[in-house]
């Protein structure tokens, strides 16, 4: 399957935000965005002057990357968003934060979200006791995401839980840390979506 496969650190240096997408690293003084505060290339440290809809281009690069989605895949959520009852960007970013792999992630079960998407790939969660593999499965309330009784012993899996902390677990779900898996208490809200995003700049953009 096709996805984006651009240097994660300078996915973050182009959309000027500390996007928390290598793990580990993020946390250390190796972070790039740290190092070097500027968009990559030849003339990153030049003045960059953005119309209305490069900015507004740039608020939905920043969301697609963060989410690791490809332009049509990004277009669907939004569709659906638009389609959805209550406000489209708020739809959009609800969809996106229900999605299997990016609730592993939020759970602390995978560093990344690329990682989720990859372990989840990899059959190692279960949905209400059934094997799901599709990283794109909507969740909903109610539902119980747990790792498989086997991959609880898969290193990648058990390091991320024990750094969970580091990051915290949204308000909108409730980890078992020691059985390994987790509830969906609600919805996610728009306050429980903490990094910087401007939905309303994505609608604007699609709306043109
Ligand atoms: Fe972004 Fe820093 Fe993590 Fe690289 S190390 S992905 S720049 S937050």
């Amino acid at each position: 399957m096709a996805r984006y496969t651009a240097s994660a650190c300078r996915i973050c240096r182009r959309e000027n935000l500390k996007m928390y997408l290598k793990g580990d690293r993020c946390y250390t003084d190796k972070c790039a965005i740290e190092r070097r505060p500027y968009p990559p290339g030849q003339h990153g440290q030049g003045r960059a002057k953005f119309s209305e809809y490069g900015v507004q281009l740039r608020e939905k690069q920043k969301v697609k990357r963060l989410y690791g989605l490809l332009e049509t895949q990004f277009r669907g959520y939004y569709a659906r968003g638009a389609a959805a009852k209550g406000k489209t960007g708020e739809n959009l970013l609800q969809l996106l934060e229900q999605r299997l792999d990016n609730v592993v992630f939020r759970l602390g079960f995978a560093d990344t979200r690329a990682e989720a998407r990859q372990l989840v790939r990899h059959g190692h969660f279960r949905v209400n006791d059934r094997k799901v593999n599709i990283p794109s499965f909507q969740v909903k309330r109610g539902d119980v995401v747990a790792v498989k009784d086997k991959s609880k012993s898969v290193v990648r899996i058990a390091e991320a839980v024990e750094a969970v902390d580091r990051r915290g677990v949204p308000a909108w779900l409730d980890l078992d840390k020691a059985a390994f898996k987790g509830t969906i208490k609600s919805a996610p809200a728009r306050e429980d979506i903490t990094m910087p995003i401007q939905e309303q700049l994505i609608v604007e953009l699609y709306s043109k």
